[in-house]
């Protein structure tokens, strides 16, 4: 049997620059779709609107360019798919996975009160999640997924190993607000699904956001995508990366005038190794990059073999 095409995507908020991460984490997905003769896709995930900037989107895409990774087809706009998500929150009512909830906040702030006064999980419980639809209101409602309340739910990422996240600290995500806009972890889930992704190649620090992610693909009876979650960029110093250790644009470093091969070749370092091959080509790196030879501990910026790399390039 032929294995299914590789399908990944490079999924910026359009909010500032191309940040070195970012660049890496698209370098990553490239890598990893191009390698294998699949397709990398980018999503701009604009559905914070007082945030994203068109500005933003065209640095972004600039400085992916700039680096030589290509994408197949339009970049997608999150916020232009907001209809469908709407969709699939309902999808997910008729099939039984979610429900109306009509518990207005001062509902919610005294039932978290009355639980901290308890000594119990603040977790917000709502009593329409088994509610009789004969009962319902005439009024403004949001749309909870049921999350399970027992057992454990599972992401096995290739990066991180298994992680294990008790169902008792998962509520039950909002997935549609009132006034019937999709939520951030919707909008994920079912633009990666209707893409056709199959490996979500992304930071750590959205690691935490796959549990709940999970909970949308069950509900709608989706495959899970293969997750890998980079762990993030540190300083020279091993310091969360800062302002004050120097270029953190991938603009920044285009022009002080490193070659974008070099570039990529250095990037591609951060956090994968293959040998002590040290300066490689795209052709090497296409053949050997595997997101199983990412590292677990963070990467550090080294910007000695920066120049090193682009004295050979
Ligand atoms: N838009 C998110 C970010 O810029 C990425 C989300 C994802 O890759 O799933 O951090």
């Amino acid at each position: 049997m032929s294995q299914p095409e590789v399908v990944t995507r490079f999924a910026p908020s359009p909010t500032g620059f191309l940040h070195i991460g970012g660049g890496r984490t698209a370098l990553f997905n490239w890598l990893y779709a191009r390698g294998r003769g699949g397709r990398f896709l980018l999503r701009i995930e604009d559905t914070d609107r007082a945030r994203s900037t068109p500005e933003a989107t065209e640095a972004i895409l600039k400085g992916l360019t700039w680096l030589g990774l290509d994408w197949d087809g339009e970049p997608v706009s999150q916020a232009s798919r907001h209809a469908r998500h709407a969709e699939v929150a309902r999808e997910m009512l008729d099939k039984g996975a979610a429900y109306k909830c009509f518990s207005t906040q001062d509902e919610i702030e005294a039932f978290r009160e009355a639980a901290r006064a308890e000594g119990r999980s603040t977790l917000f419980q709502s009593p329409w999640r088994d509610a009789d639809p004969s009962t319902y209101p005439d009024a403004p409602y949001v749309i909870r997924v049921k999350a399970p309340r027992e057992g454990e739910t599972v992401i096995e990422d290739t990066v991180q190993g298994r992680v294990t996240i008790r169902n008792d600290q998962l509520d039950d995500m909002i997935v549609l607000r009132s006034d019937g806009t999709p939520v951030y972890m919707l909008a994920v889930v079912v633009d990666d699904h209707d893409m056709g992704v199959t490996h979500v190649i992304r930071g750590d620090d959205h690691l935490n956001n796959a549990a709940r992610q999970k909970l949308v693909y069950d509900a709608m009876g989706w495959a899970e995508p293969v997750w890998a979650h980079i762990p993030l960029i540190h300083g020279e110093d091993g310091k969360k990366l800062s302002k004050r250790h120097g270029a953190l644009g991938v603009e920044e470093y285009q022009a002080m005038g490193y070659p974008a091969a070099a570039m990529r070749n250095y990037l591609a370092r951060l956090g994968w190794s293959h040998g002590d091959d040290e300066v490689f080509s795209d052709a090497q790196m296409l053949d050997w990059f595997d997101i199983t030879g990412i590292k677990k501990a963070p990467a550090r910026l080294d910007f000695k073999k920066l120049d090193h790399i682009s004295g050979q390039h």
